[in-house]
């Protein structure tokens, strides 16, 4: 049997890994137009900032590597076309330019995603950067390096943006972020939202919302960007952060079915409409487990996942994908950032009626030296009492907390559970009565 897998880094490899250990005699190929392969992406802010100083230690692997477990990964090898009638992909060869065909029995598709580039006026100008891969962090340092810019703008106040927030202040910039939703983070409530922007703003990042850059201005490299509201932010560094989409333009004649934003769309089985034909990753589309709704997560905790399920279902298998309750956490300075499951703008789209409880409690007994308070907000649905979803801003502990909430959401549990789970305690690790009992207890 033979399978090609394109993309190379967690949905690619994760499914490759997986069908080699269930089919030790399979021929396995990965297809990856990029040189670096299995890598971090979700540590390349800390690698720009110095805090991981070794190439190595975020791109730990190469295709020599894999040459052990028999996968053959082929670098600098971009997947034209797939031609699903013949079973066959269209390859070139970015070295030397020469263009082949390859053929499958069974094909997994784990391109990712790309950052999108607004198309903005001045949008070529030096010093204007995105971040998605280690060849654009190289870029981004090699940059920094060279002409030790002192203003940065970022563009987008999600996630990477305000990882890079962090990342350009130890550096030593000024930072400004500038987010066109009338909130940063807006995939959070905007009252927890706020919580953070004002830690920002202690931290001295500028926070410009409900405004969009217009143009930027300079000659050659960049040195301004003009806003909607008509002002002006000086910028000798730019980092562009307004979201990624799927890379599968490549597959827009294939007869593969994909959604509206490009998404493959994949069933519960990381099967696509075409027999034999899996999709992994930020390529593809995963479901809500709430209310099993198509949505589109890109993370690398939910690609490694639908990696392994294609690899398991490609070689005969059939796991089922749980869906996700698009669960993340992320950290700014030293504030922790993190959700899952419903926000109450989701719900309301739902038309679910639900109940909300906010608590603000030290992590651990304050008895104890370091105690730091983080607040939770919690979701629970009226009629069933069930918790459906929890964001939570703290400094310390709010990873434990977002994964018990993260479980209990999984397994179905109300707010009562919450109030009776038997959690761990000592001093120096939480309270007798955990935050998490505080949540069961204001919501019961
Ligand atoms: P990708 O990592 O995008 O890999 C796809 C590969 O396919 C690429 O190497 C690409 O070159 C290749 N490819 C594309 N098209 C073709 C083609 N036609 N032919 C051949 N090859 C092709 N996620 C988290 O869960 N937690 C985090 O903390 C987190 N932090 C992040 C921080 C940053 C700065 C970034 C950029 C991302 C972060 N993520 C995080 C997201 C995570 O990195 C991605 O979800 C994950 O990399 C997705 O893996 P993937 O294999 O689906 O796609």
């Amino acid at each position: 049997m033979k399978y090609v897998v394109i993309g190379a880094v967690a949905g690619g490899m994760t499914a490759a890994m997986k069908i080699r250990r269930n089919d030790d005699k399979a021929e396995i190929i990965v297809y990856d137009k990029d040189t670096d392969i299995s890598y971090s992406g979700c540590s390349l802010a800390y690698y720009i900032s110095g805090v991981i100083d070794n190439r190595k230690n975020i791109v730990p692997r190469d295709s020599q590597y894999f040459k052990k477990f028999n996968v053959d990964v082929k670098t600098d090898h971009e997947v034209l076309k797939v031609d699903v009638q013949n079973k066959k992909v269209i390859v070139k060869d970015l070295k030397t330019g020469n263009i082949f065909e390859d053929g499958f029995d069974k094909l997994i598709i784990a391109t990712g995603a790309h950052p999108v580039i607004p198309q903005i006026e001045g949008i070529e100008l030096e010093g204007i950067f995105v971040l998605r891969n280690v060849k654009d962090a190289d870029r981004i340092k090699e940059f920094i390096n060279n002409n030790l810019p002192k203003k940065a703008l970022i563009v987008g106040g999600g996630y990477i943006g305000l990882e890079m927030a962090e990342a350009l202040k130890v550096l030593g910039m000024d930072v400004c972020i500038v987010e066109k939703q009338k909130n940063i983070l807006p995939n959070l409530d905007s009252d927890m939202a706020r919580l953070v922007e004002s830690y920002l703003e202690e931290n001295g990042v500028v926070i410009r919302k409900g405004t969009s850059v217009l143009r930027f201005e300079g000659d050659k490299r960049v040195k301004r960007a003009i806003l909607s509201d008509g002002s002006k932010i000086e910028a000798d560094f730019v980092l562009l952060a307004v979201g990624v989409r799927p890379s599968t333009k490549f597959l827009e004649e294939s007869g593969i079915q994909l959604l509206p934003n490009g998404a493959i769309k994949v069933d519960e089985y990381m099967r696509t409409n075409i027999e034999g034909i899996f999709a992994a990753g930020d390529c593809a589309a995963v479901y809500f487990k709430l209310n099993g709704k198509t949505m589109y997560v890109p993370l690398g905790s939910t690609a490694n996942k639908m990696g392994r399920i294609a690899g398991e279902n490609a070689t005969g298998g059939s796991m089922k994908f749980s869906g996700v309750l698009a669960t993340s956490i992320f950290k700014v300075f030293d504030l922790t950032v993190a959700q899952t499951g419903y926000t109450e703008k989701m719900a309301q789209e739902d038309g679910i009626e639900y109940e909300v409880g906010h608590i603000t409690k030290p992590h651990i007994t304050t008895a104890y030296p370091g105690a730091e308070k983080m607040t939770i907000k919690a979701l629970a649905e009226l009629s069933s009492r069930k918790v459906i979803g929890a964001q939570i801003v703290g400094t310390k502990g709010v990873d434990k907390r977002i994964d018990v909430l993260a479980t209990a959401i999984f397994a179905g549990l109300t707010t009562d559970d919450l109030f009776q789970l038997d959690l761990a305690y000592a001093p120096p690790f939480s309270s007798a009565k955990d935050p998490i009992h505080y949540v069961g207890m204001v919501m019961s």
